[in-house]
């Protein structure tokens, strides 16, 4: 793991992160803290790793609706292979593009209008989408700040 690699340049270029073993990786901007699953050492393991610590480089702490979010997690690959390039590791953008297809299949189906199945870009807040088409109004529940990429949870 590049655990010990990523911790030595943050400490180098004055960023202040904890990480924090857990069952999964994720960014908390509450504690300024990542937890990462350490359970899990592989290929992958880092390369989320680093994708967490683009959340954290780039201060991400809320999202306004769920296309929002869409737009933070490519930022989020954007500033993670910036940060890799300096450590002289490369992400493999097939996984950064398989992660991003799980963001938008799991979008494509919380805005499909449940009445008329038409897609729907209106979300009016975090728990409501409004359908374009046949004007119904439909809940989703509201998102965590990043989801776990293994699981599917759809
Ligand atoms: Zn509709
Ligand atoms: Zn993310």
């Amino acid at each position: 793991m590049i655990l010990n690699k990523l911790t030595n340049y943050l400490k180098a270029n004055n960023y202040q992160l904890t990480f924090t073993p857990g069952k999964q990786f994720y960014w908390s901007p509450e504690t300024k803290e990542i937890f990462y699953d350490q359970n899990h050492q592989d290929q992958k393991s880092d390369w989320s790793l680093l994708h967490e610590t683009g959340h954290a480089l780039l201060n991400h702490t809320i999202y306004k609706n769920d296309f929002h979010l869409l737009s933070l997690e490519v930022t989020a690959w954007e500033k993670a292979k910036d940060i890799a390039h300096d450590l002289k590791i490369i992400i493999d953008q097939n996984h950064i593009e398989d992660c991003l297809d799980t963001y938008r299949d799991w979008l494509a189906k919380r805005s499909t209008c449940p009445v008329c199945n038409i897609k729907s870009l209106q979300q009016t807040d975090f728990i409501n989408y409004r359908c374009f088409n046949c004007h119904s109004i439909w809940k989703v529940t509201p998102s965590r700040f990043c989801r776990p990429y293994r699981s599917v949870i759809i």
